[in-house]
């Protein structure tokens, strides 16, 4: 996988240190490798010049804050600029109809519709406490029907039967009818597969849509299409007053680059994103977080901001004055740095924001363990007299057993924790505090 863009554009950085803007000298070089982030995302190239443009219109002249760089300062403009082009728009189905709301799923076979309509029936069901249900207008394959009866069955949803030797038109109209009789709220119809934009398939999906009047046509999309889904997209959008996109299989390893193609093609909002094959693997689109992903660099940008929010800048200075005024760094130190860590929203909330790739190395099981632990160790340090605090030297035998009865906690835990104390007292020697604050500003800047 490409380097993240963050890495590239921290290189080329470098060799700009000192601008305090973001010029049209300057702004040339980044931008090529946000375009070429982008193509790598599979973005489709005409939808990569025209966020271009704009990134560049936006960015130019731009101040550029404080502690940033322009490089870093083009992210947070970048990140910003997809995000909304990406997030604009309602969430979740529209149901502000007489019932029954009718759903109409269009797309690609092997898009994700059968899926995603019973995805959408137990989110429905789950979420919005509706009476939901399903039918398919497929009458090219018997399978499918039978599939999505299978599926509605696994979402707690009813099944509306259907067959191959009717026209879909008079199914839709019949599963109307049934809805309306059994006072259903939602009507969900998946329709007949594409290889590719046929015709035939086009017209009998209008003339089901000029039946049906849904209050929804959804766009199903299969994240992993790439470059191909701006065709897909604008045949579906030809054809359809498109309301809306489900965005399937974001569980594999594409970056999701469609996200932004599908979305300025057809200029409906991405309601969903599919995100499993199991019935429950359907989360509302988080445009914010997709923009990480599409960048391939995490959440990181929010990041940077609950880091700056978390780390107590005065608090960090005090501690590093200290140091360096020769003072030793005690357990006091020590439990204000734990529950810094806790501030910043915990260590898997962190975790979250990190990509993919270091979120996985650093292991959520760990985290969670590691949470627990900073707690312990807060406990312990809380049971101590602020003699011991101060003086941790003086904390022998008898003292580690009544601090371990205080904190409920075996005396070989304080043991360790004393141990990770004296780890962190030597590092601080070391950095002989001006390090100190330079540690914190690199993770926060
Ligand atoms: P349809 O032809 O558009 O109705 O597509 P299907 O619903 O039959 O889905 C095609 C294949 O994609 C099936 O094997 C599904 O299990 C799989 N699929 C659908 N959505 C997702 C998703 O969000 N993630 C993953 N990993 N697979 C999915």
């Amino acid at each position: 996988m490409a380097s993240a863009l963050s890495d590239r554009l921290s290189k080329l950085v470098k060799t700009m240190r000192g601008q305090a803007r973001i010029t049209e000298s300057n702004v040339q070089d980044m931008l090529r490798e946000v375009r070429m982030a982008l193509l790598e995302a599979d973005v489709a190239l005409p939808v990569v010049r025209d966020f271009i443009a704009r990134v560049k219109e936006k960015a130019l002249g731009q101040e550029v804050a404080g502690s940033l760089n322009p490089g870093q300062a083009l992210v947070g403009i970048v990140h910003k600029e997809l995000a909304a082009t990406m997030g604009e728009g309602v969430s979740d189905i529209n149901l502000t109809v007489q019932p029954p709301a009718v759903i109409l799923m269009a797309g690609l076979q092997g898009a994700g519709k059968t899926t995603t309509t019973a995805k959408l029936a137990k989110h429905l069901i789950e979420r919005r406490k509706k009476k939901v249900l399903t039918v398919s207008a497929d009458v090219y394959r018997p399978a499918a029907i039978e599939q999505l009866k299978t599926v509605t069955r696994q979402a707690g949803a009813e099944w509306f039967p259907s067959q191959g030797d009717q026209k879909p038109r008079d199914i839709a109209l019949a599963a109307i009818d049934y809805a309306r009789k059994h006072h259903f709220d939602v009507l969900l119809v998946d329709t007949a597969g594409r290889l590719a934009i046929d015709e035939a398939l086009m017209a009998e999906i209008k003339d089901l849509h000029a039946t049906l009047t849904p209050i929804e046509t959804l766009f199903v999309v299969d994240a992993m299409q790439g470059q191909d889904a701006i065709n897909t997209a604008r045949a579906f959008k030809e054809a359809l007053p498109l309301t809306g996109i489900v965005l399937t299989k974001l569980d594999g390893d594409s970056r999701g680059g469609a996200a932004l193609s599908v979305r300025s093609i057809t200029g409906a909002p991405i309601k969903f994103a599919g995100v499993s094959e199991k019935i429950d693997g359907l989360e509302v689109f988080d445009a914010d977080r997709h923009a990480g992903r599409v960048l391939g660099m995490g959440d990181i940008v929010a990041l940077v901001e609950e880091v700056q929010k978390g780390v107590d800048m005065q608090s960090a200075q005090k501690l590093a004055d200290k140091i360096k005024s020769g003072d030793a760094f005690d357990l006091n130190d020590f439990l204000s740095q734990l529950s810094q860590m806790k501030k910043m929203g915990g260590l898997s909330s962190l975790l979250e924001k990190l990509p993919a790739e270091m979120a996985a190395k650093a292991g959520q099981a760990d985290m969670g363990k590691a949470e627990k632990d900073v707690r312990r160790m807060e406990g312990m340090i809380n049971s101590m007299t602020p003699l011991e605090r101060r003086k941790p030297d003086l904390i022998k035998a008898s003292r580690k057993r009544r601090i371990a009865a205080g904190a409920g906690v075996q005396v070989q835990e304080v043991n360790r924790m004393l141990n990770q104390f004296e780890q962190m007292r030597d590092m601080m020697k070391k950095m002989k505090g001006g390090g100190l604050m330079k540690m914190m500003k690199r993770f926060g800047g």
